[in-house]
């Protein structure tokens, strides 16, 4: 199947073709058609399915036509690096259309985001809170406002948002069409979704579509040898774009700091980084002069860089919905990745019910060469006694499961 099928407008056909897209992932190839319809869709599907451009080509071709100069689609994502993001894809497959997005997002100051809603742009793409901000001093009119999508759901209601959500709905027009876009379908926005959608269209790809072309492998580990197993990996690793992630914000800035020590370009992408900051983070890892960027979860939320090729979970995730996340960060579109993930003794639980919704195994692996004795640092370097259990540590054979990888096109 071709876009061609699509009929879109022919600047964004033409924007489509320079953007280097072919064939419609099956997200598209569902939801489009029925997005063009004017239907109500309830998507299901996670980052790297194409998800963005399954809303961003079919809002396009209606603003193709109409007025100009007020917001007519609003989108409303829960982090401003996913914000921005949407934005540059409405901006590449709009190019030539003249239909201008702007972002709205706390954490930086109003003034710029004003004058864009005043008149200069047709969508806007939101956080709840700033939008809400927005809203009650009168910059944001929600009247013009003919479309809604709501991205990540799952991701918005985890952080908190739902009251911030259902305050939005409550001032926009009721004669709109709305879409809505979650991994994850619990309960809770279950409900969300019967109130805002009339007589949706469920489309979904199955979940693990992104995750077919990852390969998944555990790596049992001590606790104290995490950082030391990272950068061994990483020496192993002949790649430009690694994704690691971490519990807290702490650790993510501490083991970034590590990774720079060892001779890596790296850096960390947290919470308590400013918006510039984390900005500057996000853009040099995907232009390239970063090649290992460390991040927590909130942090890294559907961040798209296309060329990551592994994905190392330093610290387990606390859901397996969260696992399926970070990985999906890997693999994208049909590019494949790896996915690592550390484990110790404690996360065998998890470990357990990841690989139930995975509904396969996760290869043990453990890395040739890699000292799996050596004791923690305040010991002053004696090694654990004979019989000390540690986990992963390489089999009588001293076969190295390590798979080499190329250098990522
Ligand atoms: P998303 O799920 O929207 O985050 O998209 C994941 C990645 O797939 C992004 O890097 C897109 O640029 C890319 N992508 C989306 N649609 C297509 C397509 N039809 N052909 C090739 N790549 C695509």
């Amino acid at each position: 199947m071709s876009f061609d099928a699509f009929h879109l407008h022919p600047t964004i056909g033409a924007a489509l073709k320079s953007h280097g897209y072919t064939t419609p992932t099956p997200i598209q190839t569902q939801a489009i058609p029925k997005v063009l319809e004017g239907r109500d869709v309830l998507g299901l599907a996670q980052t790297g399915t194409g998800k963005t451009a399954a809303f961003a080509l079919p809002i396009l071709h209606r603003l193709s036509s109409g007025p100009r100069g007020l917001v007519r689609a609003l989108i409303v994502a829960p982090t401003r690096e996913l914000a921005e993001q949407i934005k540059d894809s409405f901006d590449d497959l709009g190019r030539g259309t003249g239909i201008r997005a702007a972002t709205v997002y706390g954490g930086v100051s109003m003034h710029q985001q004003i004058q864009a809603l005043h008149g200069r742009c047709e969508i806007v793409v939101a956080c709840p809170g700033r939008l809400i901000d927005h809203m009650q001093q009168g910059h944001f009119k929600p009247a013009g406002v003919e479309v809604l999508v709501l991205d990540e759901a799952d991701q918005m209601f985890d952080m908190g948002f739902l009251p911030s959500i259902r305050a939005i709905l409550a001032r926009l027009p009721k004669m709109r069409q709305t879409l809505l876009f979650s991994a994850t379908m619990p309960d809770a926005l279950r409900g969300l979704a019967h109130e805002c959608l009339t007589n949706p269209v469920t489309v979904q790809v199955n979940h693990d579509v992104a995750l077919t072309t990852v390969t998944h492998a555990l790596y049992p580990v001590v606790e104290h040898l995490k950082t030391p197993l990272l950068l061994a990996l990483l020496k192993k690793i002949d790649s430009e774009s690694v994704l690691v992630f971490t519990r807290t914000k702490h650790r993510a800035k501490r083991i970034a700091d590590k990774v720079k020590e060892a001779g890596h370009s790296s850096t960390s992408l947290q919470g308590n980084l400013s918006q510039n900051k984390r900005k500057q983070a996000l853009d040099s890892f995907r232009a390239g002069t970063v090649h290992v960027l460390v991040a927590t979860d909130i942090a890294a939320r559907g961040i798209d860089v296309s060329q990551i090729s592994h994905v190392i979970n330093y610290d387990i995730t606390d859901t397996p919905e969260a696992y399926v996340h970070r990985i999906g960060r890997t693999g994208r579109a049909a590019k494949t990745g790896d996915a690592y993930t550390f484990v110790t003794e404690q996360d065998n639980g998890m470990i357990r019910t990841i690989e139930r919704k995975l509904g396969k195994s996760i290869e043990r692996r453990t890395l040739e060469g890699f000292d799996y004795r050596k004791a923690p640092a305040s010991t002053h370097g004696q090694h654990h006694t004979a019989g000390h259990r540690v986990p992963g540590a390489p089999g009588k054979s001293g076969r190295s499961f390590w798979r080499k990888r190329r250098r990522p096109r």
